[in-house]
């Protein structure tokens, strides 16, 4: 299939094309946070449900002030959670607490500093002059019962959690996270911790990627390393297929002697819809479908390329499986020109300030090659600029991806203009 450089825009078309949504589970309200709302979620009642008292203070009767009278007999409290208590004349009032149940047969609250109450009654301090309906938050004035107050494909945050709260849910339907494996490739790769010799390289990537994915709420990750070794790659790879269904390698994918991953997953049945993007870093990225229609991500080894494909595919395409809807797309300003000849979209690193005029501005940090991974140490995230493009002059407005949040979910095109 489509081995011939793709651009960007068509690698993320033919991974949007083989993307399921995971199915729909219960979650408790306690467990709701970071989870995606696969269903609507209306008011359960009027919103406040009943005409809600504002202020400790007081609750009269307005027309008995514009009559005159300045000093009530204290008939009766009336707290929060309490039902209505009735006004018995007009000469009385109701001591009241903010979020009571305005009582029948009052029309006006009057705060506690308004007021000085003793032996029975409260009387209005001089100058106090209330006005009728004031204090009281009408019932159904915010929204009516019904109202839609989320919708499905909401990421839930601390505030959808408590908007669920108010609305009555115990439990919501979420998506289901995927499974998820992660396995790095090559013989000169060492773990932090183990002796290391003046040739071998650490191990970062897998590190790098599982970290990714649990701050972005994906816990369920299988984690392996692989020799480049094709026998020991083939079984430990299909073992992985038939358990997960997502899968994210790193290394092996280029165009080296040692470059197995691509002849592997043909021989296993797995589709290669892409392999190589006009972009730099991370051109040899290679993508297909399993069986039963399970991702693979097959990232080039290079830990720079790694993390900007992570980030500029796989978590969306993960957030796309959620059903998580599109999020904004951010664009910022570069602070520095710069030049980029070669006909690629260029995911460049940078470091963001804020300007004077309240703008957020990216300031260039190019690392020196796709394996200079301590560069990207300090940086935020990275922009996309355009593969037509070779002048990128300051304050050239281009897409942002940044490494925290980890993903704003970008399920549609990102034209890099
Ligand atoms: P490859 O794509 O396998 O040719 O790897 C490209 C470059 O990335 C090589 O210099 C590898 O040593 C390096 N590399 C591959 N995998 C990792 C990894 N897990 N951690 C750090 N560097 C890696
Ligand atoms: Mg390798």
């Amino acid at each position: 299939m489509a081995k011939s450089m793709i651009s960007v825009e068509q690698a993320e078309t033919l991974i949007a094309q083989q993307i399921k949504p995971t199915q729909i589970i219960n979650c408790s309200l306690g467990n709701a946070v970071g989870q995606v709302l696969r269903t609507e979620v209306c008011a359960e009642r009027d919103e406040p449900p009943f005409d809600r008292v504002m202020m400790d203070g007081i609750a009269t009767h307005h027309g008995a002030f514009n009559k005159g009278r300045r000093r009530y007999g204290v008939q009766a409290v009336q707290a929060a959670g309490e039902p209505p208590q009735q006004l018995k004349s007009d000469d009385a009032c109701i001591e009241v607490m903010t979020g009571a149940v305005l009582p029948t047969g009052c029309d006006c609250v009057i705060p506690v500093e308004d007021i000085e109450i003793s032996e029975g009654h409260a009387e209005l301090r001089d100058g106090v002059t209330p006005k009728a309906g004031q204090f009281i938050h009408r019932r159904g004035s915010d929204r009516p019962r019904g109202t839609r107050v989320l919708e499905a494909g909401t990421l839930l945050g601390a505030t959808e959690v408590a908007v669920l709260a108010a609305a009555g849910q115990a439990s919501v339907p979420v998506a289901r996270r995927p499974r998820i494996s992660v396995i790095s490739t090559g013989d000169e790769l060492v773990d932090p911790g183990r002796p290391i010799a003046p040739y071998q390289v650490r191990r970062s990537n897998p590190y790098g990627i599982v970290a990714a994915l649990s701050v972005a709420g994906f816990t369920d990750i299988h984690s392996a390393h692989l020799p480049d070794e094709p026998v020991v790659m083939r079984r430990e790879i299909e073992a992985q297929l038939s358990q997960s269904e997502v899968l994210v390698l790193s290394g092996g994918v280029s165009m080296g002697k040692h470059d197995h991953v691509p002849a592997i997953m043909d021989a296993m049945g797995v589709t290669v819809h892409f392999h190589c993007v006009a972009q730099r870093p991370g051109k040899p990225l290679w993508f297909g479908t399993g069986p039963d229609g399970q991702l693979v991500f097959a990232l080039p080894g290079n830990p720079v390329s790694v993390l900007v494909c992570l980030y500029r595919y796989v978590l969306p395409a993960l957030e796309h499986m959620l059903g998580k809807t599109s999020g904004l797309l951010e664009r910022v300003k570069l602070a520095d020109a710069v030049e980029f000849a070669a006909k690629l979209t260029w995911f460049l690193p940078i470091r963001l300030r804020a300007s004077t005029d309240g703008q957020l501005q990216a300031q260039p940090n190019p690392p020196n090659t796709s394996g200079d991974l301590t560069s990207l140490a300090g940086t935020d995230g990275f922009v996309g600029l355009a593969a037509e493009k070779k002048q990128f002059p300051e304050g050239y407005v281009a897409p942002l991806f940044r490494w925290r949040p980890p993903a704003m979910a970008r399920t549609g095109h990102v034209k890099h203009d």
